[in-house]
């Protein structure tokens, strides 16, 4: 049975990877520390003799005993509000972190994908994003943290991969949204589902012409599942093109919540918020043979359910 080491698995994306990845046959070990992920994300793995829970923070020493197949890097703040409140803790576990578990894949001669992203792009003068644009990002910026911090990633997962041998992948991960999302996160989906089903003012940041291409997480799992497996070791983008302005957005979460008391309200555009972005996937297609199945519709009928849940209306609402 193959051995798979996934940081952040308590987190959106890690939580959904421990899930296919356990499907798929292999022995899961889970690895978070907890400070955006949640357990309740992955509970339902807990009674698997194949899944593990490791409560580790990635930025100190990573063991694991015995062998390792893969080692899946998903442990990160990343919602814009996040890595505010976080900075140094979001720069340590991309550099720090990253550096311990390419030393770990190093030791067990593991498969290592990293989960970079559309951030390394920047607030983008090239539209639709390629995998060869360089980016333009502002370093000491309030995204800096992050997006600094993930380009650091890239650089030295090449270089344990041109020097040392290291197997590795790097996907550049653009907007995911789906089932598991933190409510108050601060990302556009969650903010507008939940404001949207307590009725209150959905927070339009600017004008609501900047866009964003959102991708099904099911979509992305099979992306990066794909990726890993495959013999491409250069940087390839998964997201879905479907773009649109945020003022959209908000217009179609309001119809499909269908809350009368809901409204759009305008809030100031964060520093920096890239005004565009759409990944350009044919690197994707024509190396993976990837698409995205799911459309905008799907995607968010199915992220609406799991928002009806969970999300908390006040008894005066
Ligand atoms: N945004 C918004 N209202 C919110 C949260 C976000 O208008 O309550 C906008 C934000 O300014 C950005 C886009 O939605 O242009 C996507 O933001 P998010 O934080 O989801 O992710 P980003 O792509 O910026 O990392």
């Amino acid at each position: 049975m193959k051995k798979v080491l996934i940081t952040g698995a308590a987190g959106f994306l890690g939580s959904h990877l421990s899930d296919r990845f356990l499907a798929e046959g292999f022995h899961v070990i889970g690895m978070d520390n907890l400070i955006t992920g949640d357990k309740k994300n992955i509970e339902h793995l807990f009674p698997s003799e194949h899944f593990e829970f490791y409560y580790h923070d990635v930025s100190k020493f990573v063991h694991v005993p015995g062998d390792l197949d893969y080692i899946l890097h998903f442990a990160s703040p990343a919602s814009p509000i996040d890595y505010l409140k976080m900075p140094i803790q979001t720069m340590k576990v991309g550099s720090l972190g990253t550096h311990n578990l390419l030393g770990l894949a190093k030791e067990k001669k593991a498969r290592m994908i990293i989960a970079s992203t559309s951030e390394v792009y920047g607030d983008p003068l090239v539209h639709p994003q390629t995998e060869s644009y360089w980016g333009n990002v502002n370093p000491i910026g309030p995204r800096g943290v992050y997006d600094e911090a993930k380009r650091f990633q890239e650089a030295l997962t090449m270089a344990y991969n041109t020097y040392h041998g290291v197997e590795t992948r790097i996907v550049r991960i653009f907007n995911t949204y789906g089932p598991r999302m933190r409510v108050n996160d601060g990302r556009v989906l969650p903010a507008f589902f939940s404001q949207a089903i307590r009725g209150e003012g959905l927070t339009v940041f600017g004008d609501g012409s900047q866009t964003r291409s959102f991708c099904y997480v099911d979509d992305l799992v099979e992306g990066i599942y794909r990726l890993l497996m495959s013999d491409y070791d250069q940087p390839v983008n998964i997201g879905n093109p479907d773009e649109i302005t945020i003022m959209e957005f908000a217009k179609e979460v309001l119809a499909m919540v269908g809350n009368p008391k809901a409204h759009i309200i305008h809030k100031d555009l964060p520093k920096d918020d890239p005004k565009i972005r759409r990944p350009d996937i044919s690197l994707a297609k024509k190396v993976l043979g990837w698409t995205p199945k799911y459309n905008r519709h799907e995607g968010m009928l199915k992220t609406y359910d799991y928002f009806k849940k969970v999300v908390e209306v006040p008894a005066n609402a």
